[in-house]
This record gives structure tokens, C-alpha cells and sequence, in this order.
């Protein structure tokens, strides 16, 4: 895994993290990690982070002061996996100088702000948004609708189907499309022609692969999708790479690994992510194959 930061001009993208509902730690959680939902987005030269679930540390403690003085926070939805890592984003909380504008879809145009109020409240944690030296500012939209950053950064959104709702978040940039498609449950019919119009032509796709096509029925109703759904919709939709995230934390290595390789025999061009990875969205890779069965993969790069 490298530190290199990512390419300039492009499209990139890291995940700080990438494992579903709860952290985890230890032995079967090295390879892919086990920090909950964070995803960084770098347009060029301009970064914008997808969530702040608890890899939001390592991201802070990556860049330190090389942040950007303006911090745009995208949520996918305000689940605690989702936003349990804002309080520990340091130093970005505990610079005066800095500002974090967090960007929330799912409240029926309401902004994230009543709900980070609530977790940054003793007895939760025992540091409130008064005296917290950052500025934070809280934005609202409904999901479907086109958010325009400050500095005119456009990000299209769509609804996803998910317990009090999520966002799906499309960018476009330098010819190249990213979309983020977590959390989520996928519906019957599938694809959902809205979702496969949304991410139609992606480069990569980044998806919620919680669960497997054996364990979904056990676990209907609660949110979330397999990667067979994901590759379903990337197929349909000539999507051309497939990510898949929020990790079930039970998953170990070794089963995400050969989970991997049978969604590989499917699409080539669809891994699980690991945390900390890096990808350049249209590049080719060479992907890290533990099995040292290393082969070529076109349109996104691991760096
Ligand atoms: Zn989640
Ligand atoms: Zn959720």
C-alpha cells in the first residue's frame, strides 16, 4: 500500500474505509482492513471526502496540515458507521483556520446539523460544537437533486433504497466517471432502471457488497446488497470497474480473498476494496493478488 499521494489531473480515489456497520481489528482484518465507511475523492487537485465513518482518523492523521483549508464533507446517509469518525478527525476539528462543510441528502432537504449536534454531546462524547476550534457548517438537499460545491464542483446525487434513505454520488472529471453506491438494498426488479441510467458508463463503481447471494435471504430488509447484485448492475449498465464496500465485519481476509476470485471469474474488472487503497479511475492495474496470481486488470489503477 503506498502513501504516494494521488495523481494529479486525474480522477482518483482512496478508501480510508471500508468495512460495514461496526469497526474491526486483529489478525483476519489485515489485508482489507476493518475502519468504517471514508472515501476520498480527488478531482485534480480538489478533495472531497464521502463519509466519516472511523476511517476518517487515518485520513486525517495521512494529510495532517496538507488539508485544504475548505473540507467538503458528502454523506451517504447519517448511520453511526457513517459518522462516528467526524469527532476524531484531527487536527482538521481542532484547527480554527479550517472549515468542514458537511453536505447531507437523505433528511428531505434538512442538513446533518441536529444530528451531529447529538453526537458531539456529552454524555455521547464530552466536546460540544460550541467549542470545537473548526467551523462546521451543515448543508441539506434532497437526494436526486445536483449538488454545486462552493468553488462550482458538481456532484450529481440519487436516492438509494435504505433505512431512512441514502445517497448515491456520481462525479464527473477530466472525462472520467466515479459513481458511490453505498448503502443500499437492491430491489425487485434488478437493476433498478433508475440506478442503472444513474451509473451508466461509469468507469468504476463503487458498491455496497455487505453480504453474498447465499446470505442475503437471512438478511432481507436490513439495507444492504451482495457483489452478484453489484456485477448484475455494472453489466447492465456498462459499468466498466466494480468496487465493493462496506465489508461485512465478519468477512475475513481470507473469505473477502475468495470471495474476490469468484466475483473476478465473473467480471474481471471488479475487486473488494482494501483500506487505504488508491485507485485512478480509468487507469490500468495490476492488482495485489495475495495468491501471487497476478494478471493485468484495465481501467483503474492501485497505487
Ligand atoms: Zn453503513
Ligand atoms: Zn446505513
Amino acid at each position: 500500500m503506498s502513501k504516494h499521494p494521488a495523481p494529479r489531473g486525474g480522477l482518483a480515489l482512496r478508501f480510508w474505509g471500508v468495512r460495514g456497520s461496526t469497526p474491526v481489528s486483529g489478525p483476519d482484518y489485515l489485508e482489507f482492513g476493518g475502519s468504517t465507511p471514508c472515501l476520498e475523492v480527488t478531482c485534480g487537485d480538489r478533495m472531497v471526502l464521502i463519509d466519516a465513518g472511523t476511517g476518517l482518523f487515518n485520513c486525517g492523521q495521512h494529510h495532517r496540515d496538507a488539508l485544504p483549508k475548505q473540507v467538503d464533507l458528502l454523506f451517504s446517509h447519517l448511520h453511526l458507521d457513517h459518522v462516528g469518525g467526524l469527532p476524531f478527525f484531527k487536527p482538521a476539528v481542532f484547527d480554527p483556520e479550517r472549515t468542514i462543510t458537511t453536505y447531507c441528502g437523505n433528511l428531505d432537504g434538512a442538513s446533518a446539523e441536529a444530528t451531529i449536534d447529538r453526537l458531539f454531546a456529552p454524555p455521547i462524547f464530552p466536546v460540544t460544537l460550541d467549542v470545537i476550534p473548526c467551523t462546521l457548517r451543515h448543508r441539506g438537499f434532497r437526494a436526486g437533486e445536483s449538488v454545486t460545491l462552493d468553488d462550482g464542483l458538481r456532484v450529481d446525487t440519487l436516492p438509494l433504497h435504505h433505512p431512512q434513505g441514502s445517497v448515491g454520488y456520481r462525479f464527473e472529471h477530466g472525462g472520467r466517471r466515479l459513481c458511490v453506491i453505498s448503502d443500499l438494498e437492491h430491489t425487485d426488479p434488478w437493476p433498478d432502471p433508475k440506478l442503472a441510467e444513474f451509473v451508466a458508463g461509469a468507469d468504476l463503481m463503487v458498491y455496497d457488497g455487505m453480504f453474498t447471494d447465499c446470505e442475503y435471504p437471512r438478511c432481507k430488509g436490513w439495507g444492504h446488497s451482495t457483489w452478484q447484485k453489484g456485477v448484475e448492475l455494472a453489466k447492465a449498465a456498462g459499468v466498466k470497474a466494480l468496487a465493493i464496500i462496506h465489508l461485512h465485519p465478519a468477512h475475513s481476509d481470507a473469505t473477502l480473498r475468495a470471495m474476490e476470485a469468484e466475483m473476478q471469474a465473473e467480471m474481471p474488472t471488479a475487486f473488494i476494496a482494501r483500506e487505504r487503497q488508491q485507485v485512478e479511475v480509468g487507469s490500468e492495474i495490476r492488482p495485489r493478488r495475495a495468491e501471487g496470481r497476478a494478471r493485468p486488470l484495465k481501467l483503474a489503477r492501485i497505487a
